[in-house]
């Protein structure tokens, strides 16, 4: 008999997979998506997210980030299946190992939400599989890595796993002496806040190696008080909190827009981090934004907020040692 599903994967199931689905919920004209972009990457939007738009609004900073529109059909021949050089960089079936000190440990393919924009949309998850093998031979790599001291969860969405294969995970690093810190990086205390349960929450609060979460919130409008409470509930017990955002053409590519996130994240007890210019992956073209109208986004935000809360601007260049901070 299978275990009934808890209350946050019925949350996850009741995700909106259709774009008509959406379209009539969020009562807009049903022709305003392309079904070969739906096809090409599916549609996935959970319902606390889509409570979060505004109804009626094609334009709608969130409804943007989700809808497989005709646009991601084409493609610039420099926007590429991975632009970031993860495939190169997969070092055992489910490590990425780019940067000194630390790795991203890959732990599923799926996400709660399916953002238009990801450079992981053509990411062949199906070949990474988090099978006790593939776990074994892992953690065999970061043991035999003395300089590694930091793993990532990533995917995907790591808190996706249920509570007990994070905490069967969290367990068997805490073992590796040279580790210092699990770092998570995650959506889901934005897009399906349900997940922070008070289990989820004591399994991080007890890991015995310090937990710090990175989310990714491109938008105020995404900080619902629910978000938002899901965020306190994780800074309440000791979990460190960043932001990283992606800047976005037509979402959020306004200083004052970026005024408002830094602050409604600060409310939330989250301090802002990166501030990334898009990856060029194959579909995304149509968010990008020029890197010297970021600078001058960056610039006037500077003036608008205090410096904690002004994020690194950053890019990722396939085959660098770290980030590229341009300011
Ligand atoms: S990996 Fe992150 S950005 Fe990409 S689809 Fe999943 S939640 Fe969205």
């Amino acid at each position: 008999m299978t275990a009934p599903l808890s209350s946050w994967q019925q949350d996850l199931a009741a995700a909106f997979t259709k774009p008509t689905d959406l379209l009539h919920y969020l009562e807009i004209e049903t022709a305003a998506f392309s079904l070969p972009a739906q096809q090409d990457f599916a549609m996935r939007v959970p319902r606390a997210y889509a409570a979060c738009m505004q109804k009626g609004d094609l334009n709608d900073p969130l409804l943007k980030q989700v809808l497989p529109i005709y646009d991601e059909l084409y493609s610039p021949a420099h926007y590429q299946y991975d632009p970031v050089g993860d495939l190169s960089a997969l070092t055992k079936n489910c490590i990425i190992h780019k940067y000194h000190g630390r790795v991203l440990f890959i732990t599923t393919g799926g996400c709660a939400i399916n953002c238009r924009f990801c450079f992981r949309r053509n990411f062949p998850y199906a070949d990474v599989r988090l099978d006790k093998q593939n776990i074994h031979t892992a953690l065999e790599y970061l043991r035999c890595n003395i300089s590694i001291n930091e793993v990532i969860l990533s995917g995907g969405d790591p808190l996706l796993l249920s509570d007990q294969n994070l905490a069967d995970l969290i367990t068997q690093f805490a073992q590796i002496p040279q580790l210092k810190r699990i770092r998570i990086h995650t959506r889901l205390p934005v897009v399906l806040p349900s997940r922070i349960t008070p289990h989820l929450v004591e399994i991080l609060n007890h890991a015995t190696l310090p937990i710090v979460m990175v989310v990714h919130c491109n938008h105020a409008n995404e900080l619902s008080p629910q978000a938002m409470a899901a965020c306190l509930r994780l800074k309440q017990k000791n979990i460190s909190l960043f932001n990283q955002t992606v800047l976005l053409k037509d979402i959020n590519d306004k200083s004052i827009v970026l005024q408002q996130l830094s602050e409604q994240l600060f409310a939330s007890g989250v301090l802002p981090y990166y501030l990334h210019l898009l990856d060029k992956a194959k579909g995304v073209a149509h968010f990008d934004v020029p890197e010297q109208e970021a600078v001058n986004i960056h610039q006037q935000l500077q003036q608008l907020l205090p410096g904690y809360l002004v994020p690194k601007l950053v890019k990722e260049q396939a085959g660098k040692a770290s980030k590229t901070l341009i300011i």
